[in-house]
Protein backbone atom coordinates (compact mmCIF):
# COMPACT_ATOMS: atom_id res chain seq x y z
CA UNK A 1 0.00 0.00 0.00
CA UNK A 2 0.81 3.45 -0.64
CA UNK A 3 1.20 5.12 2.86
CA UNK A 4 2.22 8.40 3.32
CA UNK A 5 4.76 9.26 5.26
CA UNK A 6 6.61 12.22 6.21
CA UNK A 7 10.02 13.77 5.92
CA UNK A 8 12.00 14.74 9.40
CA UNK A 9 13.96 17.76 7.43
CA UNK A 10 12.16 19.94 9.37
CA UNK A 11 12.85 18.37 12.67
CA UNK A 12 16.51 18.33 11.62
CA UNK A 13 17.10 22.41 12.62
CA UNK A 14 18.06 23.67 15.72
CA UNK A 15 14.84 24.21 18.34
CA UNK A 16 14.25 27.86 18.37
CA UNK A 17 14.99 29.76 21.46
CA UNK A 18 11.82 30.70 22.88
CA UNK A 19 10.94 34.46 23.66
CA UNK A 20 10.48 34.23 27.49
CA UNK A 21 12.55 33.54 30.40
CA UNK A 22 11.23 31.41 33.63
CA UNK A 23 10.56 33.60 36.68
CA UNK A 24 8.32 31.87 38.63
CA UNK A 25 8.99 28.37 39.94
CA UNK A 26 8.36 28.46 43.45
CA UNK A 27 4.67 27.51 45.30
CA UNK A 28 2.57 30.29 45.73
CA UNK A 29 1.34 30.24 48.80
CA UNK A 30 -0.17 33.26 51.00
CA UNK A 31 0.79 35.50 48.30
CA UNK A 32 4.12 34.71 48.25
CA UNK A 33 6.89 32.31 46.41
CA UNK A 34 8.00 29.78 48.81
CA UNK A 35 9.71 26.23 48.05
CA UNK A 36 7.51 23.25 49.17
CA UNK A 37 8.26 22.22 52.25
CA UNK A 38 10.70 19.48 51.42
CA UNK A 39 12.89 21.00 49.46
CA UNK A 40 11.95 18.75 46.46
CA UNK A 41 11.80 19.77 42.61
CA UNK A 42 10.87 18.09 39.50
CA UNK A 43 12.17 19.16 36.25
CA UNK A 44 9.42 20.99 33.31
CA UNK A 45 10.29 19.34 29.99
CA UNK A 46 10.37 21.29 26.42
CA UNK A 47 8.38 18.74 24.59
CA UNK A 48 10.17 19.66 21.41
CA UNK A 49 13.67 17.89 22.89
CA UNK A 50 12.68 16.10 26.12
CA UNK A 51 15.07 18.72 27.94
CA UNK A 52 14.56 20.54 31.43
CA UNK A 53 13.19 24.14 30.88
CA UNK A 54 13.32 24.62 34.80
CA UNK A 55 13.19 22.34 38.11
CA UNK A 56 9.87 23.92 39.90
CA UNK A 57 9.35 23.30 43.60
CA UNK A 58 7.21 19.86 44.34
CA UNK A 59 4.36 20.10 46.32
CA UNK A 60 3.42 17.63 48.30
CA UNK A 61 1.08 16.82 51.43
CA UNK A 62 2.44 19.03 53.83
CA UNK A 63 2.36 21.88 51.22
CA UNK A 64 -1.21 21.63 50.38
CA UNK A 65 -2.16 21.37 53.96
CA UNK A 66 -0.30 24.97 54.35
CA UNK A 67 -2.31 26.47 51.52
CA UNK A 68 -5.69 25.05 52.42
CA UNK A 69 -4.63 26.91 56.10
CA UNK A 70 -3.79 29.95 54.05
CA UNK A 71 -7.08 29.50 51.83
CA UNK A 72 -9.27 29.29 54.75
CA UNK A 73 -7.65 31.91 56.75
CA UNK A 74 -8.14 34.35 53.89
CA UNK A 75 -11.98 33.16 53.71
CA UNK A 76 -12.83 33.20 57.34
CA UNK A 77 -10.98 36.17 58.03
CA UNK A 78 -9.56 37.76 55.09
CA UNK A 79 -10.98 41.02 53.23
CA UNK A 80 -12.32 38.85 50.12
CA UNK A 81 -15.76 37.23 51.04
CA UNK A 82 -16.15 40.82 52.83
CA UNK A 83 -15.24 43.38 50.00
CA UNK A 84 -17.54 44.80 47.98
CA UNK A 85 -18.57 42.42 44.81
CA UNK A 86 -17.64 45.50 42.51
CA UNK A 87 -14.17 45.93 44.57
CA UNK A 88 -13.73 42.06 43.62
CA UNK A 89 -15.18 42.64 40.46
CA UNK A 90 -12.59 45.55 39.80
CA UNK A 91 -9.37 43.12 40.92
CA UNK A 92 -10.54 40.61 37.88
CA UNK A 93 -10.92 43.51 35.30
CA UNK A 94 -7.64 44.55 36.55
CA UNK A 95 -5.98 41.25 36.13
CA UNK A 96 -7.52 40.51 32.49
CA UNK A 97 -6.31 43.94 31.41
CA UNK A 98 -2.34 42.49 32.77
CA UNK A 99 -2.80 39.56 30.71
CA UNK A 100 -3.31 41.09 27.70
CA UNK A 101 -0.74 43.25 28.39
CA UNK A 102 1.74 40.24 29.19
CA UNK A 103 0.28 38.08 26.77
CA UNK A 104 3.60 37.70 24.73
CA UNK A 105 5.46 36.35 28.04
CA UNK A 106 2.20 34.09 28.19
CA UNK A 107 1.63 32.56 25.21
CA UNK A 108 5.52 32.14 24.90
CA UNK A 109 5.43 30.13 27.99
CA UNK A 110 2.02 28.05 27.40
CA UNK A 111 4.16 27.54 24.12
CA UNK A 112 7.37 25.63 25.55
CA UNK A 113 5.71 23.78 28.23
CA UNK A 114 3.54 22.33 26.59
CA UNK A 115 4.63 22.12 22.98
CA UNK A 116 1.32 23.59 21.36
CA UNK A 117 1.48 26.28 17.87
CA UNK A 118 2.58 29.37 19.41
CA UNK A 119 0.33 31.02 17.21
CA UNK A 120 -2.71 29.25 18.52
CA UNK A 121 -0.98 30.43 21.85
CA UNK A 122 -0.49 33.46 20.79
CA UNK A 123 -3.77 34.30 18.96
CA UNK A 124 -6.36 32.08 20.15
CA UNK A 125 -5.55 30.96 24.22
CA UNK A 126 -4.43 33.71 25.54
CA UNK A 127 -6.80 35.98 23.95
CA UNK A 128 -10.00 33.83 25.19
CA UNK A 129 -8.08 33.51 28.57
CA UNK A 130 -8.46 37.41 28.93
CA UNK A 131 -11.69 37.34 28.08
CA UNK A 132 -12.82 34.61 30.13
CA UNK A 133 -11.51 36.57 33.53
CA UNK A 134 -13.06 40.07 31.39
CA UNK A 135 -16.45 38.09 31.57
CA UNK A 136 -16.31 36.30 34.79
CA UNK A 137 -15.38 40.04 36.49
CA UNK A 138 -19.06 40.97 35.12
CA UNK A 139 -20.72 38.17 37.47
CA UNK A 140 -18.81 39.25 40.46
CA UNK A 141 -21.39 41.69 41.23
CA UNK A 142 -24.74 40.09 39.19
CA UNK A 143 -24.76 37.40 42.29
CA UNK A 144 -27.84 37.58 43.93
CA UNK A 145 -30.32 35.06 45.42
CA UNK A 146 -34.07 35.35 46.23
CA UNK A 147 -37.54 36.44 47.70
CA UNK A 148 -39.88 34.24 47.79
CA UNK A 149 -43.76 35.18 48.68
CA UNK A 150 -44.03 31.70 50.49
CA UNK A 151 -45.99 32.55 53.22
CA UNK A 152 -47.38 36.34 54.11
CA UNK A 153 -46.28 35.80 57.66
CA UNK A 154 -42.84 35.46 56.92
CA UNK A 155 -40.54 36.98 54.82
CA UNK A 156 -38.39 34.51 53.28
CA UNK A 157 -35.45 34.77 51.14
CA UNK A 158 -32.46 33.02 49.70
CA UNK A 159 -28.85 34.16 49.99
CA UNK A 160 -26.12 32.27 47.08
CA UNK A 161 -23.15 32.45 49.44
CA UNK A 162 -19.41 31.47 48.63
CA UNK A 163 -18.72 27.67 49.23
CA UNK A 164 -15.68 28.20 51.01
CA UNK A 165 -12.13 26.82 50.12
CA UNK A 166 -12.08 25.17 46.72
CA UNK A 167 -9.52 22.80 45.22
CA UNK A 168 -9.07 22.53 41.80
CA UNK A 169 -6.83 19.84 39.68
CA UNK A 170 -6.55 20.68 36.14
CA UNK A 171 -4.75 18.90 33.26
CA UNK A 172 -2.04 19.59 31.19
CA UNK A 173 -3.18 20.07 27.23
CA UNK A 174 -4.62 24.08 27.90
CA UNK A 175 -3.20 24.57 31.20
CA UNK A 176 -4.18 28.54 30.81
CA UNK A 177 -7.82 28.21 29.74
CA UNK A 178 -8.58 25.43 32.91
CA UNK A 179 -6.82 27.86 34.89
CA UNK A 180 -9.53 30.34 33.75
CA UNK A 181 -12.74 27.90 33.60
CA UNK A 182 -11.86 26.91 37.68
CA UNK A 183 -9.94 30.36 38.98
CA UNK A 184 -12.68 32.69 37.40
CA UNK A 185 -16.26 31.81 38.33
CA UNK A 186 -14.62 30.26 42.11
CA UNK A 187 -13.21 33.76 42.62
CA UNK A 188 -16.20 35.80 41.04
CA UNK A 189 -18.41 33.64 43.38
CA UNK A 190 -15.68 34.81 46.74
CA UNK A 191 -14.44 32.11 46.96
CA UNK A 192 -10.71 31.31 48.23
CA UNK A 193 -8.16 28.46 46.24
CA UNK A 194 -5.86 25.82 46.39
CA UNK A 195 -5.41 24.91 42.58
CA UNK A 196 -2.73 22.45 41.86
CA UNK A 197 -1.74 22.42 38.31
CA UNK A 198 -0.85 19.37 36.09
CA UNK A 199 2.91 18.34 36.52
CA UNK A 200 3.87 18.12 33.02
CA UNK A 201 2.60 22.15 32.79
CA UNK A 202 3.30 24.14 35.96
CA UNK A 203 5.25 26.96 34.25
CA UNK A 204 1.64 29.49 33.71
CA UNK A 205 -0.19 29.27 36.35
CA UNK A 206 2.52 30.64 38.27
CA UNK A 207 2.84 33.38 36.21
CA UNK A 208 -0.98 34.22 35.53
CA UNK A 209 -1.44 33.64 39.87
CA UNK A 210 1.74 36.12 39.97
CA UNK A 211 -0.43 38.81 37.58
CA UNK A 212 -3.46 38.06 39.80
CA UNK A 213 -1.33 39.28 42.84
CA UNK A 214 -0.18 42.47 41.15
CA UNK A 215 -3.93 43.03 40.25
CA UNK A 216 -4.50 43.27 43.86
CA UNK A 217 -5.62 40.38 45.12
CA UNK A 218 -5.37 39.65 48.57
CA UNK A 219 -2.61 37.10 49.52
CA UNK A 220 -4.24 33.65 50.16
CA UNK A 221 -7.29 33.63 48.23
CA UNK A 222 -5.51 31.70 45.63
CA UNK A 223 -3.00 29.68 45.89
CA UNK A 224 -1.32 27.35 43.81
CA UNK A 225 0.67 24.33 44.31
CA UNK A 226 2.84 22.65 41.70
CA UNK A 227 3.14 19.23 42.07
CA UNK A 228 2.48 15.10 41.10
CA UNK A 229 -1.26 13.96 41.10
CA UNK A 230 -1.32 11.03 43.52
CA UNK A 231 0.65 12.97 46.23
CA UNK A 232 -0.61 16.41 45.95
CA UNK A 233 -3.66 16.04 44.33
CA UNK A 234 -4.93 13.31 46.11
CA UNK A 235 -4.02 15.47 49.05
CA UNK A 236 -6.41 18.11 47.64
CA UNK A 237 -9.27 16.19 47.12
CA UNK A 238 -9.04 14.13 50.56
CA UNK A 239 -8.46 17.44 52.77
CA UNK A 240 -11.08 17.60 55.45
CA UNK A 241 -10.95 21.56 54.98
CA UNK A 242 -11.31 21.88 51.35
CA UNK A 243 -15.05 22.61 50.76
CA UNK A 244 -15.35 22.12 47.15
CA UNK A 245 -13.34 20.02 44.40
CA UNK A 246 -13.25 20.93 40.71
CA UNK A 247 -11.24 17.88 38.39
CA UNK A 248 -9.92 17.90 34.84
CA UNK A 249 -8.64 15.10 33.42
CA UNK A 250 -9.03 11.40 32.76
CA UNK A 251 -11.76 9.02 33.69
CA UNK A 252 -9.55 7.17 35.77
CA UNK A 253 -7.83 9.91 37.67
CA UNK A 254 -11.84 11.34 38.61
CA UNK A 255 -13.35 7.91 39.88
CA UNK A 256 -10.48 8.05 41.91
CA UNK A 257 -10.63 12.08 43.52
CA UNK A 258 -14.37 11.66 43.79
CA UNK A 259 -14.19 8.42 45.91
CA UNK A 260 -11.09 10.79 47.96
CA UNK A 261 -13.71 13.39 48.25
CA UNK A 262 -16.47 10.81 49.57
CA UNK A 263 -13.97 9.13 51.98
CA UNK A 264 -13.07 12.42 53.68
CA UNK A 265 -15.42 15.19 54.23
CA UNK A 266 -18.02 14.47 51.41
CA UNK A 267 -16.79 17.82 49.38
CA UNK A 268 -19.05 18.41 46.18
CA UNK A 269 -17.62 17.53 42.84
CA UNK A 270 -17.32 18.63 39.68
CA UNK A 271 -15.62 16.12 36.92
CA UNK A 272 -14.61 17.14 33.15
CA UNK A 273 -13.61 13.72 32.28
CA UNK A 274 -12.25 12.27 28.90
CA UNK A 275 -14.30 11.85 25.61
CA UNK A 276 -14.48 9.86 22.77
CA UNK A 277 -16.61 12.08 20.42
CA UNK A 278 -18.36 11.68 16.98
CA UNK A 279 -17.72 14.34 14.02
CA UNK A 280 -20.88 13.00 11.76
CA UNK A 281 -20.29 13.63 8.18
CA UNK A 282 -24.14 13.33 6.60
CA UNK A 283 -24.54 11.84 2.77
CA UNK A 284 -25.46 16.07 1.53
CA UNK A 285 -22.56 17.49 3.06
CA UNK A 286 -20.01 19.28 0.95
CA UNK A 287 -17.41 17.31 1.08
CA UNK A 288 -13.98 19.53 1.18
CA UNK A 289 -15.52 21.70 4.02
CA UNK A 290 -16.10 18.71 5.50
CA UNK A 291 -12.82 16.78 5.68
CA UNK A 292 -11.73 20.24 6.65
CA UNK A 293 -13.57 20.42 9.98
CA UNK A 294 -13.35 16.97 10.28
CA UNK A 295 -9.21 17.15 10.16
CA UNK A 296 -9.51 20.51 12.69
CA UNK A 297 -11.81 18.97 15.08
CA UNK A 298 -9.57 15.52 15.44
CA UNK A 299 -5.66 17.12 14.93
CA UNK A 300 -5.90 21.15 16.71
CA UNK A 301 -3.97 20.74 19.96
CA UNK A 302 -1.81 17.39 18.45
CA UNK A 303 -5.51 15.68 19.36
CA UNK A 304 -5.01 16.23 22.78
CA UNK A 305 -8.38 17.65 23.71
CA UNK A 306 -10.82 15.76 26.12
CA UNK A 307 -13.62 16.74 23.04
CA UNK A 308 -11.46 15.97 20.00
CA UNK A 309 -13.48 14.09 17.37
CA UNK A 310 -11.80 11.13 17.13
CA UNK A 311 -14.44 8.75 15.24
CA UNK A 312 -15.11 10.52 11.91
CA UNK A 313 -18.62 8.98 10.82
CA UNK A 314 -19.18 9.50 7.34
CA UNK A 315 -22.20 8.12 4.89
CA UNK A 316 -21.59 5.68 2.83
CA UNK A 317 -22.26 7.74 -0.44
CA UNK A 318 -19.46 10.20 -0.06
CA UNK A 319 -16.89 7.28 1.93
CA UNK A 320 -14.74 6.97 -0.97
CA UNK A 321 -14.37 11.12 -1.93
CA UNK A 322 -13.96 12.29 1.40
CA UNK A 323 -11.23 9.13 2.71
CA UNK A 324 -8.98 10.30 -0.64
CA UNK A 325 -9.18 13.85 0.92
CA UNK A 326 -8.89 13.52 4.11
CA UNK A 327 -5.75 11.33 3.67
CA UNK A 328 -4.18 14.18 1.69
CA UNK A 329 -5.29 16.62 4.09
CA UNK A 330 -2.93 14.81 6.89
CA UNK A 331 -0.02 14.44 4.50
CA UNK A 332 -0.50 18.13 4.10
CA UNK A 333 -0.33 18.95 7.78
CA UNK A 334 2.35 20.82 8.60
CA UNK A 335 4.63 19.28 12.07
CA UNK A 336 7.29 20.88 13.48
CA UNK A 337 8.69 23.47 15.78
CA UNK A 338 5.49 25.30 17.65
CA UNK A 339 7.47 28.33 17.70
CA UNK A 340 7.69 28.11 13.78
CA UNK A 341 5.37 30.23 11.98
CA UNK A 342 2.80 28.40 9.99
CA UNK A 343 3.43 24.96 11.97
CA UNK A 344 0.27 23.24 12.30
CA UNK A 345 1.16 20.64 14.95
CA UNK A 346 3.75 20.61 17.73
CA UNK A 347 5.22 17.70 19.71
CA UNK A 348 3.31 15.96 22.18
CA UNK A 349 3.49 16.68 25.74
CA UNK A 350 5.58 14.34 27.53
CA UNK A 351 7.36 10.40 26.91
CA UNK A 352 4.33 8.35 28.01
CA UNK A 353 1.30 9.75 25.85
CA UNK A 354 3.84 9.48 23.20
CA UNK A 355 3.74 5.69 24.11
CA UNK A 356 0.68 5.49 24.78
CA UNK A 357 -0.64 6.74 21.23
CA UNK A 358 2.12 4.81 19.25
CA UNK A 359 0.99 1.63 21.19
CA UNK A 360 -2.84 2.91 19.96
CA UNK A 361 -1.31 3.00 16.32
CA UNK A 362 -0.12 -0.11 16.79
CA UNK A 363 -3.26 -1.58 17.83
CA UNK A 364 -5.30 -0.15 15.04
CA UNK A 365 -2.91 -1.97 12.68
CA UNK A 366 -3.07 -5.73 14.70
CA UNK A 367 -6.78 -4.87 14.58
CA UNK A 368 -6.77 -4.72 10.83
CA UNK A 369 -7.83 -1.38 10.07
CA UNK A 370 -5.90 0.66 7.26
CA UNK A 371 -3.23 2.76 7.65
CA UNK A 372 -3.79 5.60 5.50
CA UNK A 373 -1.45 7.93 6.68
CA UNK A 374 1.58 8.19 8.80
CA UNK A 375 1.45 5.79 12.08
CA UNK A 376 5.61 6.65 13.32
CA UNK A 377 7.11 8.92 15.47
CA UNK A 378 8.73 12.07 13.55
CA UNK A 379 12.43 12.97 13.94
CA UNK A 380 14.34 11.49 16.16
CA UNK A 381 14.09 13.67 19.00
CA UNK A 382 11.38 15.26 21.07
CA UNK A 383 7.40 13.44 21.02
CA UNK A 384 6.41 14.36 17.19
CA UNK A 385 4.31 11.97 16.28
CA UNK A 386 3.08 11.77 12.22
CA UNK A 387 -0.71 13.05 11.73
CA UNK A 388 -1.99 9.81 11.25
CA UNK A 389 -5.39 8.57 9.37
CA UNK A 390 -7.09 4.99 9.91
CA UNK A 391 -9.95 3.91 7.44
CA UNK A 392 -12.09 0.45 7.68
CA UNK A 393 -12.20 1.45 11.60
CA UNK A 394 -14.77 -0.85 13.06
CA UNK A 395 -16.81 -0.01 16.42
CA UNK A 396 -15.34 -2.69 18.87
CA UNK A 397 -11.95 -1.77 17.71
CA UNK A 398 -9.52 -0.20 20.44
CA UNK A 399 -9.00 2.64 18.39
CA UNK A 400 -12.55 3.13 17.91
CA UNK A 401 -13.79 3.25 21.91
CA UNK A 402 -10.62 4.74 24.12
CA UNK A 403 -9.71 7.99 23.88
CA UNK A 404 -6.41 8.09 22.55
CA UNK A 405 -5.24 11.83 22.83
CA UNK A 406 -3.00 12.10 20.13
CA UNK A 407 -3.15 12.97 16.53
CA UNK A 408 -4.82 9.36 14.58
CA UNK A 409 -7.99 9.55 12.72
CA UNK A 410 -10.26 7.16 12.53
CA UNK A 411 -12.83 7.04 9.74
CA UNK A 412 -15.85 4.69 9.84
CA UNK A 413 -18.60 4.28 7.15
CA UNK A 414 -22.44 4.44 7.79
CA UNK A 415 -25.35 3.38 6.27
CA UNK A 416 -28.73 5.60 7.20
CA UNK A 417 -29.12 8.60 10.00
CA UNK A 418 -30.79 5.80 12.79
CA UNK A 419 -27.93 3.44 12.76
CA UNK A 420 -24.96 6.36 13.34
CA UNK A 421 -27.26 7.75 16.14
CA UNK A 422 -27.31 4.31 17.87
CA UNK A 423 -23.23 3.75 16.86
CA UNK A 424 -22.40 7.25 17.83
CA UNK A 425 -23.98 6.86 21.43
CA UNK A 426 -22.45 3.37 21.90
CA UNK A 427 -19.94 4.57 24.07
CA UNK A 428 -19.42 5.28 28.07
CA UNK A 429 -18.50 8.68 27.08
CA UNK A 430 -20.64 11.62 26.35
CA UNK A 431 -18.66 15.03 25.90
CA UNK A 432 -19.34 16.52 22.68
CA UNK A 433 -20.27 15.72 18.73
CA UNK A 434 -19.79 17.42 15.56
CA UNK A 435 -22.58 17.26 13.07
CA UNK A 436 -22.17 17.84 8.83
CA UNK A 437 -24.89 18.49 7.07
CA UNK A 438 -26.97 21.30 4.89
CA UNK A 439 -30.27 19.84 6.12
CA UNK A 440 -31.42 21.77 9.09
CA UNK A 441 -34.28 18.62 9.80
CA UNK A 442 -31.13 16.06 10.65
CA UNK A 443 -28.97 18.67 12.07
CA UNK A 444 -32.35 19.28 14.86
CA UNK A 445 -32.35 15.57 14.65
CA UNK A 446 -28.93 14.45 15.67
CA UNK A 447 -28.47 17.55 17.72
CA UNK A 448 -31.36 15.67 20.27
CA UNK A 449 -30.30 12.40 19.44
CA UNK A 450 -26.77 12.45 20.55
CA UNK A 451 -26.37 12.06 24.39
CA UNK A 452 -24.00 14.26 24.68
CA UNK A 453 -23.07 17.81 26.31
CA UNK A 454 -22.45 19.85 22.84
CA UNK A 455 -23.44 19.33 19.68
CA UNK A 456 -21.47 21.62 17.19
CA UNK A 457 -23.33 22.17 13.41
CA UNK A 458 -20.82 22.69 10.63
CA UNK A 459 -18.28 23.70 13.01
CA UNK A 460 -16.40 22.47 16.15
CA UNK A 461 -14.52 23.65 19.03
CA UNK A 462 -16.23 26.62 19.26
CA UNK A 463 -15.58 27.63 22.87
CA UNK A 464 -17.11 31.13 24.46
CA UNK A 465 -16.97 31.93 27.93
CA UNK A 466 -20.63 32.14 28.11
CA UNK A 467 -21.43 28.94 26.96
CA UNK A 468 -21.64 25.81 29.27
CA UNK A 469 -18.95 22.70 28.48
CA UNK A 470 -19.25 19.77 30.42
CA UNK A 471 -20.30 15.97 29.77
CA UNK A 472 -22.77 13.09 29.80
CA UNK A 473 -22.55 9.82 31.08
CA UNK A 474 -18.84 9.23 32.31
CA UNK A 475 -17.16 12.09 30.48
CA UNK A 476 -18.20 13.98 33.37
CA UNK A 477 -20.65 16.37 36.12
CA UNK A 478 -21.50 19.51 36.11
CA UNK A 479 -21.12 22.20 33.56
CA UNK A 480 -17.82 24.57 33.67
CA UNK A 481 -18.31 28.33 32.21
CA UNK A 482 -20.83 30.25 31.43
CA UNK A 483 -24.17 30.93 33.96
CA UNK A 484 -24.10 27.45 34.77
CA UNK A 485 -20.24 27.20 35.78
CA UNK A 486 -21.48 30.00 39.38
CA UNK A 487 -23.85 27.52 40.80
CA UNK A 488 -20.70 25.24 41.16
CA UNK A 489 -19.32 27.64 43.54
CA UNK A 490 -22.26 28.64 45.40
CA UNK A 491 -24.21 27.44 47.83
CA UNK A 492 -27.66 28.58 48.83
CA UNK A 493 -29.06 29.72 52.23
CA UNK A 494 -32.66 29.98 52.80
CA UNK A 495 -33.28 32.87 55.58
CA UNK A 496 -36.62 32.95 57.35
CA UNK A 497 -37.93 36.11 59.41
CA UNK A 498 -41.30 36.39 60.53
CA UNK A 499 -43.10 39.44 60.09
CA UNK A 500 -43.92 41.62 62.76
CA UNK A 501 -46.41 43.78 60.35
CA UNK A 502 -48.08 41.58 57.93
CA UNK A 503 -49.62 43.22 54.86
CA UNK A 504 -53.07 42.86 56.90
CA UNK A 505 -53.59 45.45 59.13
P1 LIG B 1 -4.69 12.69 34.73
O1 LIG B 1 -6.12 12.46 35.06
O2 LIG B 1 -3.70 11.68 35.17
O3 LIG B 1 -4.21 14.11 35.29
C1 LIG B 1 -5.02 15.26 35.40
C2 LIG B 1 -4.69 15.95 36.70
O4 LIG B 1 -4.99 15.09 37.78
C3 LIG B 1 -3.21 16.31 36.85
O5 LIG B 1 -3.09 17.55 37.54
C4 LIG B 1 -2.69 15.19 37.72
O6 LIG B 1 -1.55 15.53 38.46
C5 LIG B 1 -3.86 14.93 38.62
N1 LIG B 1 -3.89 13.59 39.21
C6 LIG B 1 -3.39 12.45 38.71
N2 LIG B 1 -3.57 11.42 39.57
C7 LIG B 1 -4.20 11.93 40.65
C8 LIG B 1 -4.66 11.38 41.88
N3 LIG B 1 -4.48 10.09 42.18
N4 LIG B 1 -5.29 12.19 42.75
C9 LIG B 1 -5.48 13.48 42.46
N5 LIG B 1 -5.05 14.08 41.33
C10 LIG B 1 -4.42 13.32 40.43
O7 LIG B 1 -4.62 12.87 33.21
P2 LIG B 1 -3.27 13.05 32.37
O8 LIG B 1 -2.20 12.07 32.69
O9 LIG B 1 -2.91 14.47 32.47
O10 LIG B 1 -3.86 12.71 30.95
C11 LIG B 1 -4.20 11.38 30.67
C12 LIG B 1 -5.56 11.32 30.10
O11 LIG B 1 -6.45 12.27 30.72
C13 LIG B 1 -5.65 11.68 28.64
O12 LIG B 1 -5.28 10.62 27.81
C14 LIG B 1 -7.09 12.03 28.53
O13 LIG B 1 -7.85 10.87 28.45
C15 LIG B 1 -7.43 12.68 29.82
N6 LIG B 1 -7.46 14.13 29.79
C16 LIG B 1 -8.68 14.74 29.71
C17 LIG B 1 -8.75 16.12 29.70
C18 LIG B 1 -10.04 16.85 29.64
O14 LIG B 1 -10.04 18.06 29.44
N7 LIG B 1 -11.17 16.22 29.84
C19 LIG B 1 -7.59 16.86 29.77
C20 LIG B 1 -6.35 16.22 29.86
C21 LIG B 1 -6.32 14.85 29.90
Amino acid sequence: RNIHRYSTAVLAEEPITPPVQVNYTKLLINGEFVDSTSGKTFPTLDPRTGEVIAHVAEGDAEDIDRAVVAARKAFDEGPWPKMTAYERSRILLRFADLVEKHSDELAALETWDNGKPHEQAAKAEVPMFARLFHYYAGWADKIHGLTVPADGNYHHQTLHEPIGVAGQIIPWNFPLLMFAWKVGPALATGNTIVLKSAEQTPLTALYAAKLLHEAGLPPGVLNVVSGYGPTAGAALASHMDVDKLAFTGSTNTGKIVLELAAKSNLKPVTLELGGKSPFIVCEDADVDKAVELAHFALFFNQGQCCCAGSRTFVHEKIYDEFLEKAKARAARRTVGDPFKKGIEQGPQIDSEQFDKILRYIRSGIESNATLECGGERLGSKGYFIQPTVFSNVQDDMLIAQDEIFGPVQSILKFKDLKEVVSRANQTRYGLAAGVFTQNIDTANTLSRALRVGTVWINCFDVFDAAIPFGGYKMSGQGREKGIYSLNNYLQVKAVVTPLKNTAWL
